[in-house]
């Protein structure tokens, strides 16, 4: 993975989504002195079955600002599309680009926006599609002045210094970071997410959190000399 840089940012649909995989590079790159910004396409409102979504979006609001901090990120911004039904258009790629001439990153991060995970066995969601690929769309968007001639109005001037995206969960990693010391983080960093976790399964919960990211990082050591590790599909920009 490379390491010349020193700011991120990383967007995605959800709360949790980083926390399911990418926060323990996340804990690396901040132990290193690099600064990581998240940005969340919605507040995951229409997660957790049992609350009603005006209800919601401040209880994952919290947990995910919370778990941001654990791994050393203290800046998370949300957009405020609908969780569930955001679509990829426009709109979207504007938010994002305006995000990315704001923070000038050299590392945008995201997650999967194939139509499957996991070797094509599992569906992905509309919204991880829609904010993947509008994600890697808004790289090129953020450093062009005529597409979305606003963004300049409001004073957010070309960026063109985006070198890569690195897509977490790609069933085709091309990179990889070492988990070993980001790994207890990236745990507690999910376990922030108490609210939804408790509702998805019957586990004790740290159990779940632990059991998950052990998996994850064990199946990207094998193709990363043994060694447990977030894996990325890196695209150059
Ligand atoms: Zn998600």
């Amino acid at each position: 993975m490379p390491a010349d840089w020193s700011r991120a940012l990383a967007v995605v649909a959800h709360p949790d989504d980083l926390e399911y995989g990418a926060a323990a590079a996340v804990a690396e790159w901040t132990d290193g002195g690099r600064e990581v910004v998240y940005l969340l396409a919605s507040r995951g409102e229409a997660g957790i079955d049992t609350l009603p979504p005006e209800e919601c979006a401040p209880v994952r609001e919290r947990e995910q600002r919370a778990s941001a901090a654990v791994v050393g990120v203290r800046a998370v911004e949300f957009l405020d599309h609908r969780d569930g039904v955001i679509e990829y258009g426009a709109a979207l790629r504007r938010d994002i680009a305006a995000a990315v001439r704001r923070h000038r990153p050299e590392l945008v991060i995201t997650l999967n926006h194939r139509d499957t995970w996991g070797g094509g066995r599992a569906w992905n969601t509309p919204d991880h599609r829609a904010v993947g690929r509008a994600t890697l769309d808004a790289v090129a968007d953020a450093g062009n002045r005529w597409i979305f001639p606003e963004l300049r109005e409001q004073g957010l001037e070309p960026w063109n210094g985006v070198r890569w995206t690195a897509v977490a969960g790609s069933d085709r990693p091309t990179h990889a970071v070492d988990a070993a010391a980001g790994f207890e983080r990236a745990v507690r960093s999910l376990l922030e997410h108490r609210s939804y976790i408790e509702v998805l399964t019957d586990q004790e919960p740290e159990a779940y959190c632990r059991t998950f990211l052990t998996n994850a990082v064990d199946a990207a050591a094998e193709r990363f000399d043994g060694r447990p590790a977030v894996a990325f599909e890196l695209f150059a920009h």
